[in-house]
């Protein structure tokens, strides 16, 4: 049977916190199948906010969404902007209430990109704390890490080290990754233990 694959080992995690009338962020929309995931988990009482530095990104998450029922979908809106930026995007009201905000690492994955365009080490470190001061107590953080990509070794060992020196008071953390494949994608999930 297998294990879980690292993509969907974070749907897991996701699925048994965010609930129907929940609320979610996906911090790299890409191609949009994780904001249409978490818009489908949270449904129509519900509210994503996904963000994108490229505007090809949310015109193909935008796109996705559009073939979908929107009775059925939480409301999505969609910022390009840094992920870095989402607690100054993110209304007030939202802070500390959000129950999964979900990163897939690296570079948009469409024929027609730019593969240089790529997440960079110190916007996903700022994107990660603000993380942990939007999160719900409860609430999980997922990381997808590309260290087989030019620019994700050293990201990835950033974020693990960063994930690592945590207090457990804050958040705890844990690996999901196929040891004997050391350049294939792993995942980091952090689970937000009570307000900083
Ligand atoms: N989850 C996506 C999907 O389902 O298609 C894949 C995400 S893709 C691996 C990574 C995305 O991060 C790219 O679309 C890229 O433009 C975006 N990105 C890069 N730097 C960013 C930043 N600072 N803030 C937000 N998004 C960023």
């Amino acid at each position: 049977m297998g294990f879980l694959s690292v993509l969907s080992f974070a749907h897991k995690l996701a699925e048994g916190r965010l609930h129907p009338g929940g609320f979610a962020v996906d911090a790299t929309a890409g191609t949009g199948a994780d904001t249409l995931f978490l818009a489908k988990l949270a449904g129509p009482r519900g509210q994503v906010f996904a963000f994108d530095i490229q505007k090809e990104a949310l015109e193909l998450t935008q796109r996705r969404l559009s073939k979908e029922s929107g009775e059925r979908l939480a409301n999505v809106s969609l910022y390009q902007d840094s992920h870095s930026n989402m607690k100054e995007c993110i209304p007030v009201e939202y802070h500390g209430k959000i129950s999964v905000i979900m990163f897939n690492l690296g570079y948009l994955p469409s024929e027609q990109a730019d593969k240089h365009i790529i997440t960079l080490t110190d916007s996903t470190l700022s994107a990660l704390e603000a993380s942990l001061e939007l999160l719900a107590p409860g609430g999980v953080v997922t990381i997808v890490l590309y260290p087989g990509h030019e620019g994700g070794e050293q990201e990835a060992a950033a974020v693990e080290a960063w994930a690592s020196a945590l207090p457990q008071r804050t958040a705890q953390a844990i690996v999901y990754r196929g040891i004997q494949r050391p350049n294939a994608p792993y995942l980091i999930a952090l689970e937000r233990k009570k307000p900083l």
